[in-house]
């Protein structure tokens, strides 16, 4: 399938068109200065359509910044999901106006084509949320979407990906620190093949040091920048005039930089040291953070290209396995046959590689995966676990008697599963033989209500619940349940959930299952493996893939969460431990 992959950004349109299947360029460009000389969007997107059309490409792939807290994956464009691109404005105002401009007018241009958005932040979604929190009010950062997003996720994806093929492993089974040091900058920790934590936070201007944007900065100096410039100002110089723009005088170009360096210009010099100073600090952290590191892969123009910025990053990391070895930095040269270099000695314990990205490329095949003409169905990996805390889904009748007539649910905290949610409201369990509190509601309101507890809250609540797949409730367990408004007796909705899998269509044909089907997981990783035998599949095309077992089973397998008062509910899943699927049985 043939791709055309749109970057839509405020200055300049870059395109490509990409043959999925041999990932070869058909055909490429760029048109800069959009905004001078009468050169607009829509003018640079008719001249690349014209330029393109020869090649009949078969759907475009957009490049999104930010896909908020709704995009998961790569997403087939409707007017929905251009009214939620457009609800993420405010997270990346430099960003998302453009990305959504060029979606509009390609879009009229070629209406019969699918067009298809691929977001940065996707990669990071399933960060554990240890990573994902700022420690700000928990409340507030929750109602404005406050948090840690991280972006070049299609950049740290692809890389990673290579590096594996490279090591000659699976993704999966290696700790990796990814750069992307290009005019933009971050840092990612990939562990079994998901990013664990990225230096871009709720902006791409979090992090390392870039080509004009500051990276890390005290908040409060950010503070003391407002009071005294005011906002407009303040973010135009952290975004626009920071970074090696900002610290050596001479713009953002490392070459420039490092030949005034040589020269002896002492501000090319700091702004150098600064900026491997910042990546280094990651570097720590995040084999750290994963407890050691397999490889480090760097990667954007400065991280293929740059010998000197390579050999200041990568210096004096013997302690931690990785030793450099000079001749190789110095002739490392990446390109799209061969993308991938080792510079490592051959001794060390730990790759550094240096490895040529391909957004476009990783947009191309992600495009072609949506509308269903890929290559690039997902290889099965290991199954990411989220635990589920006791809760109760309602109906409106069981909500008007337990909050009052009419009340509604309110959002405590979205759940993984796309449009769920954890609402601020809780009931009270009553049983024959004991109470439990705080109950955690769940919505949306669905058409039956349903209580879900493990084997332990039956015996304090003196019940009896089968175990049941979600929505088969008809002849289980009666429960009375407790709200502000008043007492409902259901006579039935207890149960204990059937451990199950969330996945896509696409997932299951990945995985070789089908709806219905019960297959066993083995839990590796973890102090204590464990193989969960009837674990049922669950497929649906909005469903985000994701093992969902209850706190008994998570204690089993020693998979802890912590808190398991009740208050807890899907909480994200820590990928420290993974599962993956082991055989498929009879139905
Ligand atoms: P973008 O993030 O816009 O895609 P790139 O990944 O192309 O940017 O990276 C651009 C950066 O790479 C620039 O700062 C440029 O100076 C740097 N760069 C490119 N080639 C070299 C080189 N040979 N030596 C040092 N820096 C380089």
């Amino acid at each position: 399938m043939r791709v055309l992959v749109i970057n839509c950004g405020s200055s300049s349109v870059k395109y490509r068109v990409i043959d999925v299947g041999s990932g070869e360029a058909l055909t490429s460009g760029a048109i800069e200065r959009i905004g001078e000389g009468g050169t607009t969007h829509a003018s640079a997107v008719a001249a690349i359509l014209q330029d393109t059309a020869a090649f009949e490409p078969a759907a475009v792939g957009h490049r999104v910044v930010h896909g908020g807290e709704r995009f998961h994956d790569a997403t087939l464009i409707d007017d929905d999901v251009i009214d939620a691109i457009e609800a993420c404005f405010p997270l990346a105002p430099l960003h998302n106006p453009a990305n959504l401009a060029g979606i509009r007018i390609a879009r009229e241009a070629l209406p019969t084509l699918p067009h298809v958005a691929v977001f940065d932040t996707a990669f990071h979604v399933r960060m554990p949320r240890r990573a994902k929190h700022y420690a700000i009010d928990l409340e507030l950062a929750n109602r404005l979407g406050i948090r840690r997003y991280g972006f070049h996720g299609p950049s740290h994806a692809y890389v990673a990906g290579l590096a594996a093929d490279f090591l000659q492993t699976d993704v999966s089974n290696l700790r990796l620190i990814t750069l992307h040091l290009g005019n933009g900058a971050s840092a990612c920790a990939i562990e079994l093949g998901s990013s664990i934590e990225t230096s871009m936070g709720l902006t791409p201007l979090e992090g390392l040091v870039m080509g004009t944007r500051c990276g890390d900065l005290d908040a409060g100096a950010v503070l003391e920048l407002v009071r005294q410039l005011g906002v407009d100002e303040t973010d135009h110089l952290l975004n626009r005039q920071s970074g090696l723009a900002g610290l050596s005088g001479l713009g953002n170009d490392l070459r420039d930089i490092e030949a005034q360096a040589a020269e002896g210009n002492d501000r090319a010099r700091l702004a150098i040291t600064v900026y491997a100073h910042a990546v280094r600090r990651y570097i720590g952290a995040y084999a750290a953070v994963m407890g050691g590191v397999d490889a480090i892969v760097l990667t954007g123009g400065i991280g293929q290209n740059s010998v000197q910025m390579r050999r200041r990053i990568l210096q004096q990391l013997d302690f931690l396995g990785l030793r450099l070895d000079e001749d190789r930095n110095q002739d490392a040269e990446v390109s799209a046959a061969t993308p991938v270099v080792d510079i490592s000695a051959d001794r060390a314990l730990v790759r550094a590689l240096v490895v040529a990205t391909n957004e476009e490329l990783m947009t191309a095949r992600q495009t072609a995966r949506v509308v269903g003409g890929g290559t690039d169905v997902r290889s099965p990996g290991p199954v990411p676990i989220a635990i589920s805390g006791r809760h109760a889904h309602l109906d409106r009748a069981s909500m008007d008697a337990l909050f009052g007539a009419g009340s509604e649910l309110t959002v405590y905290r979205y759940l993984s599963q796309p449009g769920q949610f954890a609402a601020r409201q809780t009931v009270s369990l009553i049983g024959p033989r004991g109470r439990i509190d705080k109950v955690r509601v769940l919505g949306p309101l669905r058409q039956a209500p349903q209580v879900e507890i493990s084997r332990t809250d039956e015996f304090e609540l003196g019940v009896d619940a089968p175990v049941r797949a979600s929505g088969k409730t008809q002849g289980s367990a009666p429960i009375t349940l407790e709200g502000p408004a008043g007492n409902l007796h259901l006579k039935e909705g207890l149960i204990c959930a059937w451990r199950h899998i969330h996945m896509t269509t696409r997932d299951a044909e990945a995985y070789g299952v089908e709806n219905g089907d019960q297959v066993e997981v083995a839990i590796t990783g973890g102090d204590r493996d464990l193989t969960f035998g009837d674990v049922l599949i669950r497929v649906k095309d909005s469903y985000l893939l994701e093992m969902h077992i209850d706190t008994d089973e998570a204690n089993a397998a020693e998979l802890s969460q912590g808190d398991s008062s009740g208050d807890l509910l899907y909480s994200s899943p820590d990928v420290a431990v993974s599962a993956s699927l082991r055989r498929k049985r009879a139905r």
